[in-house]
């Protein structure tokens, strides 16, 4: 096979696999990121721990990306979860699978990763471009043939691979600027939206509970036209709004709701092992037992400390009254509160902040077999950059770390 001069623009997961794998097969590959180390936000994921793949099978993992993950296919059927954890186990770096087959690694410090891909590229003479940005991709005749520097300095190519992820968290790097040089050379992309995102409410009363975890709960969203439940799982008060597992993991379809103009409420419920009837009854008998207790006391054995004061008022309830001389109606409306306490969703806080971003560069532009562009021969797209996004759980990593290595592969290869 014949040596080709390969460059990767952005040292995140996508790029870093994409060099790795094309210098694996013989090609010269030469890395380029504007920043002065690789993978910054590689380093931030997890919380620090690294998240990077999942445990789980392919259909579900599919299921886990915005739209089906359909595309993601080919580049699974190449790489996936299994092959990720053998490039890393295999250079000495043990992984551990934890709640909801969610894998990290055993020295729970995302650097260990980092580490390990700084060592294969050295190992496969990659040659890398720190502090170096691409402002340019030059083109002839249909026909990517190397990219500009913002020094000036223009770099020839006989395949360009384009990695430099989203558009959020941007001291990461990730800043989307080359979004608009894909979109320069014709490509679509799809608007750029947050996905991961805390949601923003038009009540002001989550300001006073931030920090507040609410355990074992479940929130539905509804909108005019939709609604969706998610599974039982934690939520976090926020300064302005909600957060957490259960709220980030359904954001990318809210943010595309209020997109459309809908109104959308966020339902509550904080007792879903058990129906209404079953927490009326509840009520009455913690009622009847402590009948001469003032409410509020009665009240800590079903809400959190800092949701009580709340309640009552939300219920209408006056809070020095003692239990027995509570209503049929204000028990009613506080057990009405615990099982869908409505809230208004306002907003998002913005892409910047998103742990990942929707939209990219269209699906319909990328050839998922290669990953090479279907508008410029020799030009590749992979990871975040691209429309793919996932919910939380390992799957986003994943999918750059594949479509990655798919890329790296064809560029060899083609
Ligand atoms: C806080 C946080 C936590 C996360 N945790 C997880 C997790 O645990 N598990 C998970 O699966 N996902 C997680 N993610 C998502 C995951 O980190 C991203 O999906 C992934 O990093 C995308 O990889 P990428 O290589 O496509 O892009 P990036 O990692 O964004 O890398 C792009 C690179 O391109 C470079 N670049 C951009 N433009 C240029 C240019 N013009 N010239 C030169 N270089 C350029 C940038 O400097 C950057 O280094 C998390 C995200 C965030 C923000």
């Amino acid at each position: 096979m014949q040596t080709k001069k390969i460059i990767v623009v952005g040292a995140g997961p996508a790029g870093v696999m994409a060099a790795i794998r094309a210098a694996e097969l013989g090609q010269e590959v030469t890395l380029i990121d504007k920043n002065p180390i690789l993978g910054k936000k590689l380093l931030l994921s997890g919380k620090g721990r690294c998240n990077l793949t999942n445990a789980c099978g392919l259909n579900s993992f599919l299921e886990r990306f915005s739209g089906g993950g359909q595309f993601l296919r080919d580049a699974f059927k190449k790489f996936f979860n299994l092959d990720l954890v053998d490039f890393f186990q295999s250079r000495g770096l043990e992984l551990k699978t934890e709640r909801q087959l969610r894998i990290f690694p055993v020295t729970d410090s995302s650097a260990s990763i980092a580490g390990i891909l700084e060592k294969e590229l050295a190992k496969q003479n990659v040659k890398l471009m720190y502090k170096s940005k691409v402002n340019d991709v030059r083109v002839k005749d249909k026909e990517a043939k190397g990219v500009s520097l913002d020094d000036g300095e223009f770099i020839p190519a006989d395949r360009i691979i384009l990695a430099t992820g989203g558009a959020s968290y941007g001291f990461t790097g990730s800043t989307g600027e080359a979004l608009s040089l894909a979109r320069k050379l014709g490509h679509d992309i799809i608007p750029l939206r947050p996905g991961l995102v805390p949601l923003v409410t038009k009540e002001k009363y989550p300001r006073i509970l931030e920090g507040l975890t609410l355990k074992n709960i479940r929130i539905s969203f509804c909108s005019a036209k939709n609604s969706v439940t998610s599974e039982i799982g934690e939520l976090l008060f926020t300064g302005f709004g909600i957060s957490g597992p259960l709220v980030l993991a359904l954001s990318g379809k809210i943010v595309d709701w209020l997109g459309e103009k809908r109104e959308v409420v966020a339902e509550i419920d904080l007792k879903p092992g058990l129906t209404r009837e079953q927490l009326d009854s509840r009520f009455l008998r913690e009622f009847k037992m402590n009948a001469k207790k003032g409410i509020k006391n009665v009240m800590k054995s079903l809400l959190p400390l800092r949701l009580i004061d709340l309640f009552l008022e939300l219920a209408g309830i006056d809070p020095h009254k003692k239990a027995n001389q509570i209503t049929s109606g204000e028990r009613l409306a506080l057990a009405g509160l615990l099982k869908g306490w409505r809230l208004n969703i306002s907003g998002s806080l913005p892409l910047e902040e998103g742990m990942v971003t929707k939209g990219g560069v269209s699906l319909h532009d990328i050839n998922p077999r290669t990953m090479e562009s279907r508008l410029i021969k020799g030009l590749y797209f992979c990871g975040e950059m691209i429309d793919i996004d996932a919910d939380t759980g390992g799957f986003n990593l994943q999918a750059a770390f594949s479509t990655g290595y798919l890329a790296g592969e064809s560029t060899a290869l083609s």
